[in-house]
């Protein structure tokens, strides 16, 4: 399966840094996006930690001949070792205390595609001119509009929407979203920070994905199209085709 991914991020226009980070790698088949937090500029530490903690730990097991249950462990192991690392980290420097990150790792093996992850960043498959998120968003809103607590109204406009429920880093325990997709020709994933899918609906995402062919264009429209609503956030996005 031949993969061709573009990813791109932004500061947004009312941030002064930029706490995502981002990781494409088509010969390796893995694609990180991920949403720091913390003061003092700590969430780009965490942010950028997460994603070397995970790419160190994985690449030298990546291998052919490891099955997809094998490999879909050793990506769990990846993000725990992660979420101790940034842990330690951040007990032992105070300007980093409290930091996190969301983490949304894709990596494809054996024509499937693993999905791991944690917070509220996400994964979208762009499958036959349909967008469907594949990721759970570790929110205390979405886990409300989960049990029915609140509407999709209430969700969308409430203040609440930036609190999660886990984060790496942060939570001692994860419950990390895992998940093998049988990946076909012709599939784009998304994978975004928070900062894209606060400023553009679900629809507006698939009108951009539905009017361009190539990871790059598609990419570049969605940040563009993000800030010029508002560009709240900062905004990443990484898109990747199968063919
Ligand atoms: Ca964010």
């Amino acid at each position: 399966m031949k993969l061709s991914a573009y990813g791109k991020t932004d500061t947004g226009l009312l941030r002064s840094n930029n706490e995502d980070s981002f990781f494409v790698d088509e010969q390796l088949g893995l694609f990180i996006v991920a949403d720091g937090m913390g003061g003092h500029a700590a969430g780009e530490v965490a942010s950028s930690m997460a994603i070397d903690v995970v790419r160190e730990r994985l690449e030298p097991l990546l291998d052919d001949q490891r099955s997809v249950e094998e490999v879909s462990l050793v990506l769990t192991n990846a993000v725990s070792h992660a979420n101790r690392s940034i842990t330690q980290a951040a007990t032992e420097n105070s300007r980093w205390a409290g930091m996190g990150t969301t983490l949304t790792i894709l990596l494809f093996h054996s024509e499937q595609a693993l999905l791991a992850h944690v917070g509220d960043s996400r994964l979208y498959r762009w499958r036959n001119a349909t967008l469907e998120q594949l990721s759970d968003d570790h929110s205390l809103i979405a886990e409300q509009l989960r049990r029915g607590i609140i509407n999709k109204l209430d969700a969308e406009t409430s203040n609440l929407r930036n609190v999660l429920l886990q984060a790496v880093g942060i939570s001692e325990e994860l419950d990390i979203c895992r998940k093998v997709l049988p990946s076909e020709s012709g599939d784009t994933f998304l994978l975004c920070s928070d900062g894209l899918t606060g400023m553009l609906a679900d629809q507006q995402i698939s009108a951009i994905l539905g009017n361009n062919d190539l990871p790059q264009q598609a990419c570049e429209q969605l940040i563009t199209a993000a800030l010029a609503a508002g560009g709240k956030d900062n905004v990443t996005a990484v898109l990747v085709t199968a063919q």
